[in-house]
């Protein structure tokens, strides 16, 4: 079934990890897929591989975010490849979902701090502004949260970085909500992926991880994919400002 045949999305970071799952769920569902991706060239083109062999259609956007230009290049590389593939620039998806993580509260540099921001507030903010004059009317924005926003986590000020999404994606539901675009943060807990390199190939890790979890297991990408799968539909039409966890029930006290 292919639910979503004909409609468009960009997908940040989807070379890798939950961004290459919420790619291939999409184009699954009949979305051509922008896969932006920063610099893991042969990964973004393994995912669009992944995703052809499938069956579905989808091409490989470079831009390195949290550096001076960075929306101007990430749309020029977008909208090129939307008017090639569709002979028009039309978006249907926004998923932002590039993020990196940093160090500890105690030890995060003034510069650093500012390349996390750059990269995980900033960014979706002005993606989400250049975006909205492409994006059809009953569109769908969703932007990658984390279920750390919702506990102190001294290791993680990456959590600061995503809050501000989850303000973000309330407020813009309100701006939007008139042409019938919904605006969700989505909020995966711990996943097995290279942002948690001591998780991957370690079941026994992976175990441990997921005991805290209502359901006993450690998060892999599909399970996030298929929420922003939901929230893309049209089933998901009525969804909107809300910050949707998808975490398997984690730290949930
Ligand atoms: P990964 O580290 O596996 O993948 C990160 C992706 O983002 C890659 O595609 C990478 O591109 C891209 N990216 C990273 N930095 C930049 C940059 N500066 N410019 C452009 N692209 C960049 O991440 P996950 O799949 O684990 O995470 C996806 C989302 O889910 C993130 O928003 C994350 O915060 C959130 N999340 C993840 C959790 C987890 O446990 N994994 C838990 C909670 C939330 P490239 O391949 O080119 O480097």
């Amino acid at each position: 079934m292919t639910p979503l045949l004909g409609s468009t999305a960009l997908v940040t970071g989807a070379s890798r990890g939950i961004g290459r799952a919420i790619a291939r769920r999409l184009a699954a569902d009949g979305v051509l897929v922008a896969v932006h991706y920063g610099s893991n060239e042969a990964a973004a083109r393994e995912t669009v591989h992944l995703i052809e062999a499938d069956g579905g259609r989808a091409f490989p956007v470079r831009a390195e975010l949290g550096v001076a230009g960075d929306v101007d290049t990430l749309f020029a590389a977008l909208e090129a490849g939307l008017l090639a593939q569709t002979g028009q620039v039309r978006l249907d998806i926004l998923v932002n979902n590039a993020a990196i993580t940093a160090d500890s509260i105690d030890t995060i540099t003034p510069e650093a701090f500012d390349h996390l921001i750059a990269v995980n507030t900033k960014a979706p903010l002005f993606i989400i502004q250049r975006a909205l004059p492409l994006l059809n009317d009953n569109g769908r924005v969703i932007n990658l949260s984390t279920a750390a926003t919702r506990i102190g986590m001294p290791e993680q000020p990456y959590a600061m970085s995503k809050a501000a999404i989850e303000v973000l994606s309330r407020s813009l539901a309100q701006l939007v909500g008139g042409r019938g675009i919904t605006v969700n943060a989505v909020a995966p807990g711990p996943t097995v992926t290279d942002m948690n390199p001591w998780m991957l190939d370690n079941p026994e890790v992976q175990r441990a991880v997921g005991s805290g979890n209502a359901i006993p297991r450690a998060g892999q990408p599909a399970d996030i994919a298929d929420v922003v799968a939901f929230l893309a539909s049209e089933s998901g039409r009525w969804v909107t400002g809300q910050i949707i966890d998808a975490s398997g029930g984690c730290f949930l006290g």
